[in-house]
Formats: C-alpha cells, sequence, structure tokens
C-alpha cells in the first residue's frame, strides 16, 4: 500500500480551496503546518484558537472542510460519500499489525487496525501493558524501513508512537520479547518514540500536538497507556465528572480523526470500574469511561485473568461476532495458550 508518509507534504497549503496566504500565517502561527494537520481540526476550536474577526464556526468548517477535500481529490483521504466499492478498495489500505500470538491476531481479524482505535480495558496485571509492548516489538517487523522515494529523498523510518501514563514502560521487557522472538531488540528499540506522561493536561495537549509527531517520526502506531488514569485521579468528585468526560472525549474525538486521516492504528488502554447489579448483589467489572469512551473507539476488548491465563473478550466490533481467546503471557509477550481448547471445558474460561 502507499504508505502516508511517502504522501506527505505532496499537497500545500497554498493549494486549498479559496485559503489566503494571511490565513495560512494564521494557521502556522497555531502550528498547523501541513494539510494533514488542518484536515484533522475540530473547527470551533479552530475558529475559537484564531479567535478573530476573519473567522466564525462556519468558515472554519470550511477550510477544514476544503483541507479535507484535496487530500480526497488527491486520494489520500477517502470521501465523505464514497461507492460501497470505493469503500472496498479503502479497506484494502488497512494495516494490520500482529502481536506474534496467532490465536490474538486471529481474534483481532489479523492484528491491530489503522484507520480504528482499539480499546483493550481490564483490571490491574490483566495484560493491557504486556499487550502493548508485545505489539511493539511484533509491529516494527511489518513496517517498512528507511527506503528512497522519487525525490531521492529519505523518508524517515516507520516506527511507534508510546505515550506512557503510568510509568510501566520498560525498554527492557521489549529487548527481552524482541530477542525471544528472534528479532533485532536493538532496531526496535530505536524506532519506538516513548514519552512519559505525568498529569492531564499534558496528555491533552500531547493529543493536540500528535499530528506533528507522527509525521515527524513516520509513525504507524499510536500507542497510549493508559488513555484515562490521570483523568480519573485528577477528576475525581463527582462534580468535576462532566468536565472529565468532555475532556475524555475531545482526546478521542482527536485520536480518531489522526487514526483516519494519517492511517494510522491507535491502541489506547483503560481501566475497569466495579458496578454491582442490584438484583444478584454480585460485582462485575466494566470499562471505565462511560459512554463517551466506548462509543469513541472502533475495537473494543475486555481482559480478564483466567488461572495463570488471560481471557480478551471482543466486546464492541464494527465487523466481528462477539467472541475470545485464552492467551498467556511469558518471556516472549503475550502467545497462544497451546490446545485450550481441548484441555479446558467451556466452564474454564
Ligand atoms: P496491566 O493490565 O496492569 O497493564 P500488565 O500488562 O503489566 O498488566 O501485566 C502484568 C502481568 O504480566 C504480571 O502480573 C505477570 O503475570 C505478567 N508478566 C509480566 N512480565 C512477564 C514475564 N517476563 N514473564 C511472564 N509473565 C510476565
Ligand atoms: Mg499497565
Amino acid at each position: 500500500m502507499a504508505h502516508i508518509a511517502s504522501r506527505l507534504k505532496e499537497v500545500k497549503m497554498e493549494e486549498i480551496q479559496d485559503i489566503t496566504s494571511d490565513m495560512i500565517d494564521k494557521l502556522r502561527k497555531l502550528n498547523i503546518n501541513s494539510v494533514y494537520q488542518l484536515a484533522v481540526q475540530i473547527p470551533s476550536e479552530l475558529a475559537f484558537e484564531i479567535s478573530d474577526s476573519s473567522i466564525d464556526i462556519e468558515s472554519a468548517a470550511r477550510l477544514v472542510g476544503n483541507a479535507r477535500k484535496i487530500l480526497t481529490e488527491n486520494d489520500l483521504l477517502s470521501k465523505e460519500f464514497s461507492t460501497a466499492n470505493d469503500m472496498l478498495e479503502k479497506r484494502n489500505e488497512i494495516s494490520r499489525y500482529s502481536t506474534g500470538s496467532s490465536n490474538f491476531d486471529t481474534f483481532l481479524d489479523g492484528g491491530f487496525q489503522t484507520q480504528a482505535v482499539t480499546e483493550i480495558a481490564g483490571e490491574f496485571g490483566s495484560g493491557k501493558s504486556q499487550i502493548c509492548q508485545t505489539l511493539c516489538a511484533a509491529a516494527i517487523t511489518l513496517m517498512e524501513n528507511d527506503r528512497l522515494v522519487e525525490n531521492a529523498t529519505q523518508k524517515p523510518t516507520e516506527s511507534i508512537i508510546f505515550i506512557d501514563t503510568e510509568n510501566t514502560f520498560k525498554a527492557n521487557r521489549i529487548h527481552q520479547i524482541a530477542e525471544q522472538k528472534d528479532l533485532d531488540p536493538e532496531d526496535i528499540l530505536k524506532r519506538i518514540y516513548h514519552c512519559n506522561i505525568y498529569s492531564s493536561e499534558q496528555l491533552e495537549v500531547l493529543i493536540d500536538e500528535l499530528p506533528k509527531f507522527i509525521e515527524q517520526y513516520n509513525a504507524r502506531i499510536v500507542i497510549i497507556d493508559s488513555i484515562i488514569s490521570l483523568h480519573r485521579a485528577e477528576f475525581s468528585g463527582r462534580g468535576t465528572l462532566v468536565e472529565r468526560q468532555q475532556k475524555l472525549g475531545r482526546m478521542l474525538n482527536k485520536l480518531r480523526r489522526y487514526a483516519e486521516v494519517y492511517n494510522v492504528a491507535v491502541v489506547i488502554t483503560n481501566q475497569v470500574v466495579s458496578y454491582s447489579d442490584g438484583t444478584s448483589g454480585l460485582d462485575y467489572m466494566k470499562a471505565a469511561g462511560g459512554n463517551i469512551v466506548a462509543h469513541g473507539s472502533t475495537y473494543r476488548i475486555f481482559l480478564r485473568k483466567s488461572g495463570k491465563n488471560r481471557v480478551a473478550t471482543m466486546e464492541d466490533s464494527p465487523c466481528q461476532p462477539y467472541q475470545r481467546v485464552k492467551f498467556a503471557i511469558s518471556e516472549s509477550g503475550i502467545q497462544d495458550v497451546s490446545s485450550y481448547k481441548t484441555e479446558e471445558s467451556e466452564s474454564a474460561w
């Protein structure tokens, strides 16, 4: 497939319909430097940021629309309305990044998918971070190395952006997984751009600026482990719930746009909350963040421990039936549980 990076900067801001050089200057001041970066903006926010009489929400929406239009015309973005056949072609552009556990990959219909936000929710120790780190090691091998494009300039190597809000990313763990899989750990580690985040505000700012880094690092996967922990910690009271949900919604809205426009796979982890079933009095776990996160992600995976193994359930998918898979965590990351179906009865799930 034609990766986005080979197309970057092929369309210039000046080529956007009706754009003035004055507007381009204003956008540059806001650090919006490419057609892609404009195409992912939320019009009301853009109008607010520019905050002068030259632009209202409608004209900001037109501007973002024109940026999307020029990408569409150049086949860099799928059309707002497209025939089913076009959509099938677009689906062919989707890349899938496998984890190295073949059952888990089958469960994901081939792997973590670009143009989608995949959420992994589960309680502490259920394997969320292990999946993210295994993905780092396994996915790099599916990415392109430095290569020459038409004008003979070297494009950056494809890479992964890892945003760590819980300080649990371990380079030596990825090194171990890579070694176990007979991969080159040094090459893999060089291509993971890791960032520690300590406050909800810092996370929001980074997500706003992510397009710049996706372009700069030629990222194909963006991992956020976890999307919610900082917001949960900082907005804990009832009175702040609305604000927290708005902030979460805004981040997810942006991530969905990035996934689509940049054709990247966005993987986020989520915590769980317990709730009691009023009638039975039993306590259950569900993903945190309520409807905002539920509707913000394309795929929702729920993890739980099952003895020494883990079970992943696909809770929401646009194209797959409800299903689940069992996996184990070992030195080589997440891996298949051998012949689990014959070994254990259905009740053992
Ligand atoms: P979380 O869902 O909280 O992110 P993790 O992904 O960090 O959970 O999973 C932690 C679990 O992974 C540990 O409890 C342990 O069972 C397992 N684990 C981590 N590293 C290894 C390893 N090298 N070998 C085997 N199991 C491991
Ligand atoms: Mg974790």
